[in-house]
């Protein structure tokens, strides 16, 4: 019972983890898929049950609100719960070397002190107060970011690479994108927080994922499991096996096996994500750019799109890290 009840809920994480990570920056995908599922289910799902599932999908994504938050702070945890109670004690037992074992805890630490700046700092709100520092910020490549264009919702004067944010309803300068993990948009006040976030995280998630991996091998071996045999269904004395070492790890510790699976494929989807954000900010773009730079030009446009904002990498880094514009709400004090 214990097995299957952790699998189906390891199941039902990972579903989570990859919908999200894969659909979440654009609900007109998911909007898109469950209406094109929809369709082919309509014969056995209803109107109601459509529209609900919709509504629903429309809360989570394009709603702000705090579930994601807390979804997050559930899952790391449970990961770090899983890690003190079992892994730490079995390591310290085995006498791992305790700088080892509390490095996920101080990046536990770092993580949730940039997870919060990112959550509540302002990536960069332009207000009427602001509107005119912000347009002096970054010049217009008249291709993507057009001089002379307003936002039709808030008013306002767009600034270069300033987009609005249909989920906060405002205007964000040198926007990012809206990460539904903070219930924040990522802007130019608040992307060297969320930088920093996604390391602290990616490298939480690969040292408990490398303790709880010595810890398995160093078992393996002190328990010299790979000299010793097994009776098979026919009744032979069968060598141990690779295949056999993962059953029977699973079945000794399968809390710890299972929370394994699920940080090495976190480590690896955040690790990309991290390379993905890593190579934004030494180019000087952000994700919308990107995004938009791949589908540009439109049918109806023939300039082409060039990155007019990248002056060298340390300078790129520098734009992230020092926000030219950061010094305006310490100004007005
Ligand atoms: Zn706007
Ligand atoms: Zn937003």
């Amino acid at each position: 019972m214990d097995f299957l009840v952790l699998f189906l809920f390891y199941l039902a994480l990972l579903l989570i983890g990859v919908v999200m990570i894969c659909f979440c920056p654009e609900i007109h995908y998911v909007k898109g898929l469950v209406r094109g599922r929809t369709q082919i289910f309509s014969c056995i799902v209803s109107e109601c049950v459509q529209r609900a599932i919709l509504e629903l999908l429309h809360y989570l994504f394009h709603t702000r609100n705090r579930i994601f938050i807390f979804l997050h702070l559930i899952l790391q945890g449970m990961i770090y719960t899983e890690y003190t109670w079992e892994i730490f004690g079995y390591c310290q037992e085995l006498e791992f070397s305790l700088n080892y074992l509390i490095l996920p805890y101080m990046l536990l630490v770092v993580n949730l002190a940039f997870f919060t700046l990112t959550c509540v700092s302002n990536p960069g709100t332009i207000t009427k107060a602001n509107e005119l520092l912000f347009l002096q910020v970054y010049a217009f490549d008249e291709v993507m970011f057009p001089v002379n264009r307003s936002c039709p919702t808030c008013e306002l004067r767009k600034p270069a690479r300033s987009k609005h944010c249909s989920v906060c309803d405002r205007c964000v300068h040198r926007f990012d994108h809206h990460c539904i993990w903070v219930n924040n948009c990522i802007g130019a006040w608040n992307a060297r927080y969320f930088l920093i976030y996604l390391m602290t995280l990616t490298a939480s998630a690969a040292s408990i994922a490398a303790v709880s991996t010595v810890f398995l091998v160093h078992l393996v071996v002190v328990s010299d499991l790979y000299s010793k045999t097994y009776i098979d269904d026919l009744g032979r004395a069968q060598v141990i096996d690779f295949a056999f070492l993962i059953q029977y790890l699973f079945l000794t510790f399968p809390r710890i096996v299972f929370m394994l699976g699920f940080v090495i494929i976190l480590s690896f989807l955040l690790g990309g994500y991290l390379c993905f954000s890593l190579y934004l900010a030494a180019t000087n773009q952000t994700t919308n750019e990107w995004c938009r730079g791949q589908t540009w030009p439109p049918p109806a446009k023939s300039h082409v799109y060039r990155n007019i904002y990248s002056h060298g990498f340390w300078s790129n880094l520098g734009e992230i890290f020092l926000p030219a514009t950061a010094y305006y709400d310490r100004k007005k004090k």
